[in-house]
């Protein structure tokens, strides 16, 4: 630390991003949850050298085509998208800009809400998972706070109903409700039928999951005339150019090809189930995964650690989190079916080692 870094910074505590290595001699990746299949065709299309040689020129601060794309996939007006350099920058801009009587999040959760709140000195109500996991949305009831729901949650997988999101927008019309839905698009369902009754609701989601774009940084907000305005008054006090050209021409062109979008995320909850299916005959606890990861582990004969250390050994980087919850548990993203295979072999030489 510098001695010109201001004090109230001193004791912030970074995310800290799953490893990414550069260069990967036969490593199989499956630990920050990207895509294994690469962007759609008609991404690859739009980025011309022509387009490229466009960067000389600013991009466009409303970014469209991007939001009127996922206006028209969400049969909402652009008036009510926003996007953003990643979801991650509008879930900061959602901390700063909606959070004056605080934040409520889960326990075990996106480990950014805990830093954005930090951040931005915002107070943090953390609300426990029940001991199987799951978020029991009476637990909110009293909170007073802006509450920051992952749905599907992560690490652990597990997804809300509609019911259960509607119920908690019900609780306090007065307070703002952000479903981060990051992974909704492998089996679970979005918020977005609920924005026209419920005022108090914003949903936030990502390219960088579903719709294999991670390295292009892009995510998304869509939520009332209101809120939208108020985000956008954010993003233009930071950043009006906060999206490349590049990734707008990027984004709009994925939100477009649905058909590919939605063989992607089949096939991914297909080999999810595989997956899923072996884990539990070899005797490990898995919650019910509605993503494109799987929270797994066996805490009887083994802890996440050693796990991880043998997968990480024999090339396989999955996710630990050594939290006191989630210390006997790895977060393993779903990749390729042979991916699997493999993780699955070698998982199954870590059990006869221990045995
Ligand atoms: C991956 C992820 C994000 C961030 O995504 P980016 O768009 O890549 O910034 C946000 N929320 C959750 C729950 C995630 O898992």
């Amino acid at each position: 630390m510098s001695r010109f870094l201001n004090e109230k910074y001193s004791s912030l505590k970074p995310y800290v991003p799953g490893e990414q290595p550069q260069d990967m001699p036969r490593l199989i990746k499956l630990n920050t949850n990207e895509s294994p299949f690469p962007p759609s065709k008609k991404v690859l299309e739009v980025i011309t050298p022509e387009q490229s040689s466009r960067l000389r020129l600013y991009s466009d601060p409303e970014c469209r085509p991007l939001t009127d794309m996922i206006a028209k996939f969400y049969k909402v007006m652009p008036s009510n998208v926003i996007t953003g350099n990643g979801s991650d920058e509008i879930l900061s801009f959602c901390f700063q800009a909606f959070c004056p009587n605080g934040a409520v999040f889960a326990d075990i959760t996106y480990g950014f809400y805990k830093v954005f709140a930090q951040f931005y000195g915002i107070d943090a109500q953390i609300i426990p998972l029940r001991d199987d996991f799951t978020i029991e949305v009476d637990d909110y009831a009293q909170a007073t706070g802006t509450v920051f729901i992952a749905n599907p949650n992560a690490p652990t997988g597990i997804a809300l109903t509609l019911d259960k999101i509607e119920r908690l927008l019900k609780q306090n019309p007065e307070r703002l409700v952000i479903v981060d839905e990051a992974y909704v698009d492998f089996g679970a369902q979005s918020a977005v039928e609920l924005l026209p009754y419920y005022s108090n609701l914003l949903i936030v989601q990502t390219f960088s999951k579903s719709r294999s774009l991670a390295g292009a940084r892009l995510g998304f907000a869509i939520g009332s005339d209101e809120l939208i305005a108020d985000l956008n008054k954010m993003k233009f006090s930071f950043n009006p150019y906060n999206v490349n050209r590049l990734s707008i021409l990027a984004g709009a062109a994925a939100m477009a090809d649905v058909k590919y979008f939605d063989s992607c995320r089949k096939e991914i909850m297909a080999i999810r189930e595989y997956t899923v299916a072996q884990l539990k005959c070899l005797g490990f606890t898995v919650p019910n995964s509605s993503t494109n990861f799987i929270f797994a582990g066996y805490p009887e004969r083994f802890s996440g650690q050693a796990y991880y250390d043998f997968l990480r050994s024999r090339g396989i980087l999955v996710r630990h989190f050594g939290e006191p919850r989630t210390t006997d548990f790895v977060r393993i993203t779903v990749g390729l079916r042979s991916d699997m295979d493999e993780f699955l072999s070698v998982t199954s030489e870590f059990l006869e080692g221990i045995e």
